[in-house]
This record gives C-alpha cells, structure tokens and sequence, in this order.
C-alpha cells in the first residue's frame, strides 16, 4: 500500500478524542469491580497494607490471562474485601459514574450482587450499602449528564434459597432496580434451579440479563438459548460463543436479542488468544445486535475508550458502526425511555 492510500484510509478513522466525545451507553459493569486504582491505594495505605507498585499490579489487577480460577478470585475478593463501609461504596459509585460521563457514557447500567460484598463486611447492612450506592448514583447524575439503572445480580454458586432471599431483598427495592442478573460459573450451574426465581422475577416487572455463553464447554452456545428460553433472559451477557452454534445463532438473530459484549473481559477470560482476535465484528456481521461494554474496568485496568479502541484499531470500526452499536445498546437499555431521552438527543 502506498503511502496515499493509508493516508486515505485513517482520514476516516475516529481519532481518541471523537472516540471519547462519541455519545455511548453501557449496559454490563459491575460495580463492585470499578473502584480506581487511587481509591484501592489509598484504603490500603490507611490500613497498613501497601507493599508497592509491583505488589499492586500483582495481587489488585488482571493485566493478562489467568489460567487459574482461584487467583482470578482471589483478585477478586481482594477488591471486595477493601470496600467495607458506606462512605467508600458511595465513593466508589460515584467516581465509577464520572470516569464514564467523561468518556462520553450517557447512559449507564450498573449491576451489583448484594450477596458478594454482604458476605465479606458484616458491620455493613444490606440497606447500608445500597443506600450508599444510590446516594453515589443521585449525585453523579446531579453533576453529570449521565442517567444511572441498576441491576441485582444472583449468584449461580449460591443456592435457590439464599438468591430467594436477593430476589425478595430487589423486590422491596423495586423502584430502585431495573432488573435482575444471573452470573458466576455458567457450565457447573445450568439454569434450570433458577427458573422459579427468574418467573418470579419477571412476574414482579423486571427486565431480565443472564450471563451466558462465556465460559468455555460444549454447553456455553446452549446456554444462551436456555437463559432466553426458560430465564426469559431480555439481553444476554456476553454470548460471546454464540457463533459456536449456528441453531442458537438463528433463533437469538431471529429474536433480535441483545448481545453485552465486553472484549478485553472476553479475552482475560480465555474466549479469544489476543484481543485482537475477538469475534465482535464476525458476531455483528452475522446478523446480531451486538454492544460493547467494559465489565469490570476497576480490576482489568481498562476504561470504556479502551474497548472503544480496540474495535477501531483491530476492527476496523467506523463511525457509523460505533453509532449502531450504540443505538442497538440505547434501545436496549431498560431505563425508561424518558430518561434516556433528557440525554440522548
Ligand atoms: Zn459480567
């Protein structure tokens, strides 16, 4: 290629500060996993526990694939483990909310499992922590032009009772939850212990997302169709092995169902060798509304403009593409349509 010709080629490419000014929703970020590296520095040094840089890089952040599951979650419940009191939930929420507005989110969904960071405090209440979450979320949508949902997620390694328990916690908070979740090891725990639950919770007037078709087995492409067929799933977490089946590639491409695409989280978790070799394009290609979105962007030290990036420069996005995806992603969200709208012009 001459040297016209790829000047030719990046004259339509977004630069980083259209990616960052490009108007954008993201609907899969859990909360729990966002909190800035300062945040996580500072709580550590207050409690005595910074070793250095490279301790922190090692034992706070995945920066690559990891082969095995419990130093994966032993990162995880680190993270957890320093978010023991309202004011730093608060803190949290809020900061996760203004990195995303400045990078161009409008429109953001945040999922928490109440069950996960419940477990490790017992001084922190239920409703302490979730009144500190929606006082983060009121004041950044107070200085942000950013409108904030939140989804309660059920954890599969927990049993019906104890996600009964979450469910019905969600159900006395209905005006402050938008639907519920389903997340954790997809292969070991099928759907069909939680049916019960997710007809209850459909019944009760939330929207449903299931995490599916992510881990890697022969079951991960049925697994999407399952949550669709008997969680009454409205979106799909990942999905990111649909292309795995072709029946289920037809019948979500037929539903029109929405895929939550999180790339880097994709690749961290074994889907894809590099990054830039995640199937997004092929998936969208092949008739699927597919959204990008981050994750957990605290613990795999990444923002909403990396992801953004990566389907530009790997993928060749366009302009026009970003503004699909993200139109899919808006029409998709399951805030109420006049909220989107003060913000989504
Ligand atoms: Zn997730």
């Amino acid at each position: 290629m001459n040297s016209a010709t790829s000047k030719a080629t990046f004259v339509f490419e977004m630069t980083d500060d259209a990616l960052r000014a490009l108007p954008k929703v993201e609907l899969h970020c859990h909360l729990e996993l966002t909190a800035r590296q300062s945040l996580l520095k500072e709580l550590l040094k207050a409690k005595g526990k910074w070793r250095g840089e490279d301790e922190f890089r090692r034992d706070f952040l995945i920066n690559e694939p990891v082969g095995d599951l419990p130093t994966l979650l032993n990162i995880f419940l680190g993270h957890r483990d320093l978010l023991g009191s309202s004011e730093v939930i608060e803190r949290m929420t809020y900061e996760c909310c203004e990195d995303m507005s400045s990078n161009g989110v409008r429109i953001l969904e945040l999922r928490y499992a109440p069950s996960f960071l419940c477990d490790a405090h017992a001084s922190l209440t239920p409703d302490a922590m979730h009144e500190a979450i929606l006082k983060g979320v009121a004041r950044a949508e107070l200085d942000f032009p950013i409108v904030v949902g939140l989804i309660c997620l059920l954890q599969r390694v927990k049993s019906v009772e104890e996600n009964r328990y979450w469910l019905d916690f969600a159900i006395e908070k209905k005006a402050d939850f938008l639907a519920m979740d389903l997340a954790d090891n997809e292969l070991a725990y099928g759907p069909a212990p939680f049916v019960s639950l997710f007809e209850k919770a459909k019944s009760e007037g939330f929207f449903v997302t299931v995490h599916a078709g992510e881990a890697e087995g022969p079951q991960a492409a049925q697994n999407i169709r399952d949550s669709i067929e008997l969680l009454h799933a409205d979106r799909i977490g990942h999905g990111v092995r649909i292309l795995e089946d072709l029946s289920v590639l037809q019948f979500v491409k037929d539903r029109g169902t929405v895929l939550e695409l999180c790339p880097t989280s994709n690749w961290l978790s074994g889907v894809c060798a590099t990054k830039e070799l995640h199937p997004f394009r092929a998936i969208m290609e092949a008739g699927i509304k597919t959204t990008v979105n981050t994750d957990d962007p605290g613990i795999m030290n990444i923002d909403i403009i990396d992801e953004y990036r990566l389907l530009r420069d790997a993928m060749e996005f366009s302009e026009s593409e970003f503004r699909q995806i993200n139109q899919w992603a808006r029409d998709a969200s399951f805030l109420p349509e006049e909220r989107k709208a003060a913000v989504w012009a």
